[in-house]
């Protein structure tokens, strides 16, 4: 549960073993990262867990809390790992680029992430609908900048007027993958 300092949750740590795992390799990551919430119940008898995928991403939070506590943090739920796209070996979710684009004036929360591959190389593209009035140079710019910042990834950034993407059932397919496998 959450202290009183509201930064995350605390989690009881002698009733539950936590993994932040990489989704796709399901390799432990360092604490700070984000990936999936695996946990393992320690107390349970009647029905216990193992290493139990939550398909939930989120991260442990470094460092002490300021209440003192002992028991470690999680982050708010950024998103369904099934939702993931792992783009040049970073993790990125929807739900991460809508809290990015929350930041960025003139930014409208419907966007499309198009992966590909390129000579071997992941390439990624952003196109992201503006709110009228904006200067599209100064707002791709800022939108690149935000992305980068948050995810350490470079995409091209191509912006347009709202209703300019296509929609599906009245929201956006939010990512597009056409790497091959
Ligand atoms: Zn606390």
């Amino acid at each position: 549960m959450s202290c009183k300092h509201d930064c995350g949750m605390h989690i009881w740590t002698d009733f539950y073993y936590i993994e932040i795992i990489d989704p796709v390799t399901g390799e432990v990551l360092p604490d700070g990262e984000i990936g999936e919430l695996v946990f393992t119940t320690l107390r349970k008898e009647g029905a216990p867990l193992i290493r139990y995928r939550t398909h939930d991403l989120t991260r442990i939070i470094p460092g002490d809390c300021p209440c003192g506590s002992e028991y470690p943090r999680i982050d708010e739920i950024f998103g369904r790992s099934d939702d993931m796209v792992k783009i040049k070996g970073v993790c990125v979710f929807p739900g991460q680029v809508d809290s990015l684009l929350a930041d960025v004036p003139f930014a409208s929360s419907e966007f499309r992430l198009v992966v590909d591959r390129k000579d071997g190389r992941d390439t990624c593209g952003l196109e992201v609908e503006i709110l009228p009035g904006a200067d599209p140079g100064a707002a791709a710019a800022a939108i690149a900048s935000e992305f980068r910042k948050k995810t350490g990834i470079s995409a091209v950034v191509r912006v347009s007027e709202i209703g300019s993407l296509p929609r599906s059932e009245g929201k956006t397919k939010r990512v597009i993958d056409k790497r091959e496998y």
